[in-house]
């Protein structure tokens, strides 16, 4: 029976760490989350960073806009936002309703401020191993191998997913921590086959069941970074869980595995943030 890789209670500690930093702060850490239209799946994402805020003690500012925002008036607010002193981080939730270029929308976003670390000069900064915020997905993924002395130097690490936000910088933090790293995609032949190599398994696709027990190597480590609803619409990941534990030697549950360390990592790229500009 693997262990049970808890990222809900280093989720916790993580926060709990962050409010003792921020409380030392002269001012508070600002974080502004733009909201554009009705998708309910973002409404209850963006309920949660409030949250969250609130635990750190930070400030948090939403700005909820109609669907029919045009992407001009979009980044004007952002505009606003990068010149505000009190505004640490500025996150704008996506999906952005068509006829939004996000790309043009997450350009426009202070790289300074950007604490979901999308903009391309983080992301550059990442590919060459200097300083910038990490996209917090991936982040929380190396504090939980941290937090569990699982150290990836040397060990087969495969990926399952190539997205911008997930499956690249995933890649990239495990091969800067000498992981010797695969990254398969949707045009991947004998996806089980590659994924038996692997000592460190990632999965996020996106894909209910998309990696059975049978795709493990006894005693790989499971990382399971994907959101789904099953047929009975319960979260779950892309890892057949309940087989999979018994093949793996530690595994990360869903829910209670990387969706909170994404949330709690978002808190302390805002806090690195408000620590910076205060010098
Ligand atoms: P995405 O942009 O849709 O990317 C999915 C990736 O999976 C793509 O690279 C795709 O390959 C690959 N893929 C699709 N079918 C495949 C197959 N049959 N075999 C192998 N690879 C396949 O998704 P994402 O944004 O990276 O998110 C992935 C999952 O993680 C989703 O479930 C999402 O909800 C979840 N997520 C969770 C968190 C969290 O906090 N836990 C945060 C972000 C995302 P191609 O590139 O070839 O199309």
């Amino acid at each position: 029976m693997a262990t049970i890789l808890d990222g809900k209670a280093l989720a916790k500690k993580v926060k709990e760490e962050v409010k003792k930093e921020a409380a030392s702060l002269e001012r508070v850490p600002g974080l502004a989350v733009i909201i554009v239209g009705n998708n309910p799946a973002s409404r209850v994402y963006v309920n949660s960073k409030r949250r969250d805020c609130e635990e750190c003690g930070f400030l948090s500012e939403e700005f909820a806009l109609p669907e029919e925002t045009t992407e001009a008036e979009l980044i004007d607010l952002i505009q606003t936002l990068n010149g505000r002193a009190d505004i640490d981080g500025i996150l704008c939730q996506l999906p952005l309703p068509d006829g939004i270029n996000e790309e043009a929308v997450l350009m426009a976003i202070d790289p300074e401020k950007d604490v979901d670390g999308f903009h391309p000069m983080n992301m550059g900064a990442l590919l060459i191993g200097k300083d910038g915020f990490l996209p917090c997905t991936p982040y929380g993924v190396m504090q939980i191998l941290d937090e569990y002395g699982i150290d990836p130097k040397g060990k087969h690490c495969v990926v399952v997913g190539r997205s911008n936000i997930v499956g690249k910088p995933q890649s990239i933090l495990l091969l800067q921590r000498h992981g010797t790293v695969t990254i398969c995609h949707s045009r991947t032949p004998n996806l089980g086959e590659v994924c038996r190599t692997a000592d460190i398994l990632v999965a996020a696709v996106g894909k209910v069941n998309i990696i059975t027990a049978d795709m493990i190597k006894p005693g790989a480590v499971v990382i399971d970074v994907a959101m789904n609803h099953n047929d009975e619409g319960k979260l779950c990941g892309d890892v057949d869980y309940a087989k999979a534990k018994d093949v793996a030697s530690a595994i990360t549950p869903v829910p209670g595995g990387v969706g909170p360390m994404t949330r709690a990592m978002l808190m302390k790229n805002t806090l690195l943030s408000a620590q910076k500009r205060q010098g």
